[in-house]
C-alpha cells in the first residue's frame, strides 16, 4: 500500500492556495489547507503532517510566530517558508526560527516541488527519536554508522528476567555499516510495509536513473547489507524480497 506524503498548506491568498493544492495533488501528495495562522495552529494540533508549507505573512498569527511556537513545542515536521520578494531579513529569520527551507514568491511550482522532495528526502527516522532508531530488532546509529543488535530474550521462559544485564549471553553485537548502507536503511525505515522497486531505491539512494549498472549496484549493496544485518542472509527477514517487484521492510 503506497503511502502519500501529507502536506499542510498555510496560505491566505486564495489563488496561490488553490494553485498549490492542485499542483501538489496532481503530483501525488495528500493536501490539507489552512487559510490563516489560527486555523493552521488548530489543524496542526489535531494531526501529524509530513511537511508544512508556511506563508510568512498571515492574518491572525504570522508564519514566523507559528514556526517559533511549533519548534518551541518540539514539533519536528519539516517546514518550508513561503516569503515574498524583499523579505530578505525575514528569510534568514525563517531559517533561524527552525524552518527547513524557504522559497521566495513568485516561485515556479517545479522549483517548489524540487524543494519539497529534497526536504522529504532529508528527513530521516533518526530525527524523530534522536541519534538512534529501531530497524527491526536493530538499533541504528546513523551518525556513527553503527548498528547494535540486542540479543532477543531466550524463550519460552528466560532463566534471568528479560532486560536484566546478562554478561555472558547478552553482549550486544556491533555491526559497522557504510554511508550508502545507512542511506538504504533510512529509506526502508521511512517506507515500512511498502514494496520498493530497485528503480526507486536506486533513484532515492544513488540519485540516478536506473541502468544495467544500477541494477547490479543495487543488488550488490542489498546482498552486502543483508550479510551484515540478517541472521540468515539466505532467508532474509528484515529486508524481504518481493519476487518480481522489489524489496519490502516489515517492522515487527
Ligand atoms: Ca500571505
Amino acid at each position: 500500500m503506497e503511502q502519500k506524503a501529507h502536506i499542510l498548506i498555510v496560505e491566505d491568498e486564495q489563488k496561490i492556495r488553490t494553485a498549490l493544492t492542485d499542483f501538489l495533488e496532481f503530483h501525488g501528495f495528500k493536501v490539507t489547507k489552512a487559510v490563516d495562522g489560527l486555523e493552521a495552529e488548530r489543524t496542526v494540533a489535531k494531526r501529524r503532517f509530513d511537511l508544512i508549507l508556511l506563508d510568512l505573512m498571515l492574518p491572525k498569527i504570522s508564519g514566523e510566530q507559528l514556526c517559533t511556537r511549533w519548534r518551541r513545542d518540539g514539533m519536528q515536521t519539516p517546514i518550508i517558508m513561503l516569503t515574498a520578494k524583499g523579505q530578505q531579513k525575514e528569510k534568514v529569520m525563517g531559517l533561524n526560527l527552525g524552518a527547513d527551507d524557504y522559497i521566495t514568491k513568485p516561485f515556479s511550482l517545479e522549483e517548489l516541488l524540487a524543494r519539497i522532495k529534497a526536504v522529504l528526502r532529508r528527513i530521516d527516522p533518526a530525527r524523530a527519536v534522536g541519534q538512534t532508531f529501531k530497524f527491526a530488532d536493530l538499533d541504528v546509529d546513523i551518525a556513527a554508522l553503527k548498528i547494535k543488535r540486542t540479543p532477543s530474550c531466550p524463550s519460552p521462559v528466560p532463566a534471568v528476567p528479560c532486560g536484566q544485564t546478562q554478561v555472558q549471553a547478552g553482549a550486544a553485537e556491533q555491526i559497522e555499516i557504510t554511508k550508502r548502507e545507512a542511506a538504504i536503511i533510512q529509506y526502508f525505515a521511512a517506507n515500512p510495509n511498502r514494496v520498493i522497486s530497485r528503480e526507486e531505491l536506486y533513484k532515492e539512494v544513488w540519485d540516478e536513473t536506473m541502468s544495467e549498472l544500477g541494477t547490479r549496484t543495487t543488488d550488490m549493496h542489498i546482498a552486502k547489507l543483508r550479510s551484515k544485518i540478517e541472521k540468515n542472509s539466505a532467508d532474509p527477514q528484515i529486508i524481504k524480497t518481493v519476487r518480481g517487484a522489489g524489496y519490502k521492510y516489515e517492522p515487527r
